[in-house]
């Protein structure tokens, strides 16, 4: 940190200068950002890495804007050339969150600002600042969704008379992401009572994260293990819905399913185009907006606070224990996006335009 100001001060006193007619070139004081971000594979992060750059290039940031192609070793080589290149801050969403501890602690001894973007970052007291969505909620949002399209919960939430047993299988995030465990968890705060009354059923008998939990979030390992649950749902068992925790994961467990000849309810993550276009056609049931236009004018407004010297502001001091300290958040409301509401949501907002989803 103590670096950081120092460069923000210098910037403001070359300003000054210059402002005195000395020729002396300022540029090389122009903040730099370094991002780190996991993949291009889910194209919200390639929405995030857009937003980010344009709205910290439009404060006069330089930025040095990477994707790790889901490779924790990878990352950690990229953030460490960042660290080398002076970076003033730091902003990753971690391929694997519990990976780097070493080279946060360097970036920390340079003085560097550390923000943990979307995910968080674990086993670090290295990070200052974390800025995400109510990632609980997120899960409450998919389970809630789930039993709605099986019509256990009626449009206001409350319990109709249907008491199934409607059968469903259960998916979740990659384990090295934090964030997958808090879907799962949010999710099943919501399902778990409906599978012990007996409601839910679930014919693998798979449910436990470890056991249902899709490593780097991989679309095609999602596919097969969907493809190899059907053996129940070919007869006369109806496989009603499936917790899938990204759009990147419902569009596998849909596609694994085209055998059957109806869609199972599945609700995702992310209002990815190929998932709204499939919700606008009927198909998958829903899923989980999350405006990436926010989250980065949440983490500039962290970053600029920081580099000021000031303090950034936060909504939440207690959540996220990363197991060194718990981290200042800002989090932001995640929506749920059904056929009813998907062009108010996403198109009047203006994240896309009618025809990017026509
Ligand atoms: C993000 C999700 C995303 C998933 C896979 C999670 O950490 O919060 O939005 O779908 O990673 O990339």
């Amino acid at each position: 940190r103590a670096r950081a100001v120092v460069t923000f001060l210098a910037a403001g006193a070359l300003a000054l200068t210059a402002g005195c007619g000395t020729t002396q070139d300022a540029a090389d004081d122009t903040p730099l950002v370094g991002v780190a971000m996991p993949t291009v594979e889910q194209t919200r992060w390639v929405a995030d890495g857009d937003n980010l750059s344009a709205q910290f290039r439009s404060l006069g940031y330089d930025v040095d804007m990477q994707y790790a192609e889901d490779d924790a070793a990878v990352q950690v080589e990229q953030i460490r050339a960042m660290v080398d290149a002076g970076a003033d801050a730091l902003v990753i969403g971690a391929v694997d969150g519990t990976a780097l501890t070493g080279v946060l602690a360097e970036a920390h001894g340079a003085g560097i600002a550390v923000i943990s973007y979307d995910r968080l970052i674990r086993d670090s007291a290295d990070v200052d600042y974390y800025a995400s969505f109510d990632n609980w909620q997120v899960g409450v949002l998919q389970g809630t969704a789930l039993l709605r399209g099986l019509g256990v919960l009626d449009e206001s939430g409350a319990e109709t008379d249907r008491k199934g047993p409607f059968h469903i299988e259960v998916f979740a995030g990659s384990p090295d992401d934090n964030n997958a465990t808090v879907f799962y968890d949010g999710a099943m705060s919501v399902l778990r009572p409906y599978l012990d009354s007996g409601v839910l059923e679930v014919a693998s008998g798979q449910v436990e994260r470890e056991d249902v939990a899709i490593d780097g979030w991989d679309n095609a390992t999602a596919e097969q293990r969907m493809t190899s649950l059907l053996g129940p749902y070919g007869g006369g068992t109806k496989l009603d819905g499936v917790l899938a925790p990204n759009d990147g994961i419902a569009q596998a467990v849909i596609a694994a399913t085209g055998t059957l000849d109806y869609v199972p309810v599945v609700p995702g993550q992310d209002a990815e185009i190929p998932a709204v276009k499939s919700i606008a056609a009927g198909e998958q049931y829903a899923t989980v907006y999350k405006d990436t236009r926010q989250l980065a004018e949440v983490t500039v407004q962290i970053v600029e606070a920081l580099l000021a010297g000031g303090t950034p502001e936060v909504n939440d001091t207690t959540t996220y224990d990363n197991g060194a300290k718990v981290v200042p958040s800002y989090l932001l409301a995640p929506q749920s996006v059904t056929k009813d509401n998907y062009t108010k949501v996403l198109v009047d907002s203006g994240y896309y335009t009618a025809q990017e989803i026509g």
